[in-house]
């Protein structure tokens, strides 16, 4: 059954969210945040499931209050899956639940101009209407300012929820007008338990994709393969390789970086745990992630100081920040590895 405890270790959000439904008033809108693939979704789609499910009967809106509020007589706090309204939402047929989504790498100002027009209009079904504006990060100023008139006049009998990974990766006027709920990056136990049981992974490497994923369920099952394994001993092996006396090769290899978004961003992740283990290694070897890699790191470490791991962070968190914000990919590597050669 698709209810909330389908979705994996987000107790907290997913408590928020059926006490709304308790209640029967709901935010205008909802702003999702957490890293990929942690079920922020999921959990978008069974919310208006189950302010739409007709176990209950179909109910009678209740009279413009200004509020988003379910019909007086809707007790559902779960959505059935079954009824004709839950089905639609499943197979994404439902008329009044809009989903909007990135075209690209942009959600374009037209996107939110065409919302605007359809949110003109009553809901053609639903209880509460419900629109869904994945990676909201992505909507450029122009298509932010845009989607504030809606939050500022909002339409009867709708809910917007908005999905990004930061709260601050949003025009702060739009993100000031929804209520956060923060979605957990999912323990690494949890994880690699899944990884296990579900794909058979072997629990040593079941443990690496857990940690290497950062918390993203999705992510985890994207990444565990043995290509990616061979691509992280080649990621750590060039980069321990490079010197800044051969600019021409650090620059070969950020340019090997960088040719896709999705994949620099997992790039930097393997790099960041590696530069982590050696930062725990000194004094806790048996808790590093790479364990395979100990006797590797047996010899790197001692090349880098505490200081310098440090900034090494420091860089790695400001590409991550600047991919985000669609700088030009090429440009960020080149900077990153440069800094990372440095020492
Ligand atoms: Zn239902």
């Amino acid at each position: 059954m698709p209810g909330f405890e389908s979705i994996t270790d987000q107790r907290r959000p997913t408590r928020i969210l059926t006490a709304f439904l308790r209640k029967g008033t709901i935010p205008h809108a909802l702003l999702f945040t957490g890293v990929e693939g942690v079920g922020k979704q999921t959990a978008a789609r069974i919310f208006a499931m189950a302010c739409n499910c007709l176990e209950d009967g179909p109910g009678q809106p209740p009279a413009d209050s200004g509020k988003t509020g379910l019909p007086d007589n809707h007790k559902i706090s779960e959505p059935c899956g079954i009824c004709r309204s839950c089905r639609k939402i499943l197979s994404n047929s439902h008329p009044d639940v809009i989903q909007i989504k990135p075209s690209g790498y942009n959600i374009r100002i037209s996107q939110i101009r065409d919302l605007c027009g359809i949110l003109t209009l009553k809901p053609y079904e639903a209880k509460i209407r419900v629109v869904i504006i994945s990676d909201a990060q992505a909507m450029n100023i122009a298509a932010g300012n845009a989607l504030l008139k809606i939050l500022e006049e909002p339409p009867d009998r709708t809910i917007l929820i908005l999905t990004a990974t930061e709260k601050t990766d949003l025009i702060s006027t739009v993100s000031s007008r929804c209520q956060n709920i923060k979605f957990n990056p999912v323990s690494r136990k949890k994880i690699a338990q899944m990884l296990f049981e579900s794909k058979g992974i072997d629990p040593v490497d079941a443990d690496i994709f857990a940690s290497m994923s950062n918390g993203s369920l999705s992510g985890a099952f994207n990444i565990s393969s043995s290509k990616l394994l061979r691509k992280r001993d080649w990621l750590i092996s060039e980069l321990e390789s490079l010197s800044l006396k051969d600019t021409g090769r650090c620059l070969a290899f950020a340019e090997r970086l960088s040719k896709d978004k999705d994949d620099f961003l997992g790039s930097l992740e393997t790099i960041k745990i590696w530069y982590r283990d050696m930062a725990v290694f000194k004094h806790y070897p048996e808790k590093i992630i790479f364990i395979d890699l100990s006797d590797k790191m047996q010899t790197s470490y001692q090349k880098h100081s505490e200081q310098s791991l440090i900034s090494k962070f420091e860089e790695i968190r400001m590409a991550r920040q600047a991919i985000r914000a669609n700088v030009n990919l090429r440009l960020t590597a080149e900077t990153l590895v440069l800094k990372l050669v440095q020492g």
